[in-house]
């Protein structure tokens, strides 16, 4: 059946949603479609983490040789399988130029300043909503190394230039502080201020919110093509899905990791890879930790919810493989199990095995703004390993940018022109 739509939102992830209802309410007649349901991408099992002092872009100074090893050591928290494909390539390219202190810095003050946005946003929303179990008990970063400690510190002080406390922590007090640490800890950083909520409830919510505005939503429609129309400016003019055809005046593309193949349909090409994670979540823990844990040195997540422990890791940068790797995934268990007691084997068996592709552009900054090359199309992807919490803030951008308001950040860092898009 065809359908007609002023604007199209493609992706139902937490970004999507989030862009649907900003428009909606700014007086835009909004269709959202997904190919499956909303949020059950890699908004579904994520850590939950709403953490403006994390806000951090993936390519950081002095991660050049670090990536060398990554290629090598399919172990490491962070790994490149190596493999001559012309996308990684350029994508690694365009990563190793990003890897600089001003572009980390002018990153960070963007994101940092969505991020806090997000944060009220989704107090606000866990206000009027039940079940998402939006919590603010803060954010503790713990090393069993000197030089993690110290890299953590380093962290706390440039977030709190811009605005975020934290409070550098002995080891005796990091162990006095959160019990269920173990011994190997030499000491961490407590970020008061942060907050986590449980991320497929947070997207639902979104989404209802959206429908009782007029929004509508199409799931299991999946978009397989483009109609553009021809010369020097083509224009979007219709989505062919599964479940036919969708003419509209504007598209707003959020489709997460699925963007590069998309955008190379439409002959543009956003270079957005995936950047596969695992969590696995506990029921029945006796000893849960009180508050969100970053290990460093293992880069891994552990978020108490009121019901369950989650504990989530590892970034391994593949296009569309969604495969499990058994290896990465007790990399995961195993260092969760090295720095925590929790009591007993209940570890062992984890209830929910899950993986994500985190949408990931290689300067780790989403893509916000429309496109260089066809006039109705607008992008909201990218969102990295930061999505649950720069999503309410891109959306407001997206807003912003679209319904010609001021926008609430510099949109230069966002633009799609960086990448020729
Ligand atoms: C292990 C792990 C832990 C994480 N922890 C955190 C955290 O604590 N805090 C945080 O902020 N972020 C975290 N992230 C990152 C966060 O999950 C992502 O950045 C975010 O979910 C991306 O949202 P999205 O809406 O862009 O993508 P998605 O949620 O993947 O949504 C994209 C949507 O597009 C749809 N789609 C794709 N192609 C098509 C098509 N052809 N037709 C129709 N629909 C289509 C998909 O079905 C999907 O629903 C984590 C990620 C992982 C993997």
């Amino acid at each position: 059946m065809d359908t007609q739509a002023d604007v199209v939102v493609l992706g139902g992830g937490v970004v999507g949603t989030t862009v649907a209802l900003e428009l909606q309410r700014a007086g835009r007649s909004v269709t959202l479609v997904d190919k499956g349901e909303v949020g059950q991408a890699c908004s579904l099992g994520n850590a939950g983490w709403v953490t403006p002092c994390f806000a951090m872009p993936l390519p950081q100074p002095g991660m050049f040789l670090k990536s060398i090893g990554w290629l090598l050591d399919s172990k490491s928290p962070l790994h490149i399988q190596p493999r001559l494909d012309p996308t990684l390539l350029s994508w690694l390219t365009h990563f190793l130029f990003a890897m600089n202190r001003k572009k980390m810095l002018s990153s960070i003050e963007v994101l940092t300043e969505l991020s806090k946005y997000s944060l009220d946003y989704y107090a606000e929303i866990a206000g009027r909503s039940s079940g998402l179990q939006f919590e603010k008990k803060g954010l503790l970063m713990v090393s069993a190394t000197d030089k993690g400690v110290a890299g953590a510190r380093a962290e706390m002080e440039l977030m709190q230039e811009r605005g975020i406390p934290g409070r550098a922590m002995s080891r005796d007090e990091v162990l006095a502080f959160e019990p269920t640490l173990r011994p190997l800890i030499r000491g961490g950083v407590f970020f008061p201020e942060e907050a986590q909520i449980e991320p497929l409830p947070t997207s639902i919510a979104i989404a209802q919110e959206f429908q009782k505005l007029g929004g509508k939503i199409l799931q299991k429609h999946e978009v397989f093509d483009f109609e553009l129309s021809e010369g020097p400016s083509p224009k979007i003019q219709a989505l062919r899905t599964t479940q036919g055809r969708i003419a509209c005046d504007l598209l707003v593309l959020a489709t997460g990791s699925w963007s590069l193949e998309l955008t190379k349909k439409l002959r543009t090409g956003i270079p957005v890879l995936g950047g596969k994670g695992y969590s696995m979540t506990f029921q029945g823990i006796t000893k849960k930790p009180t508050r969100s844990i970053m290990l460093v040195d293992r880069k891994i997540a552990i978020t108490p919810f009121q019901d369950r422990l989650r504990v989530a890791g590892t970034l391994e940068l593949v296009n569309q493989d969604f495969s499990i790797s058994v290896e990465r995934l007790d990399a995961v268990r195993s260092g969760a199990h090295e720095y925590l007691d929790l009591g007993g084997g209940e570890t062992s068996s984890p209830t929910d095995i899950w993986r994500g592709l985190r949408p990931c552009t290689p300067d780790g900054v989403p893509v916000v703004g429309y496109s260089k090359k066809i006039s109705n199309l607008f992008y909201c992807t990218g969102h990295q390993l930061l999505g649950l919490q720069s999503a309410p803030g891109t959306a407001r951008l997206a807003a912003d940018l679209i319904t010609g308001k001021s926008p609430i950040v510099d949109p230069k860092p966002f633009r799609a022109e960086r990448f020729n898009g």
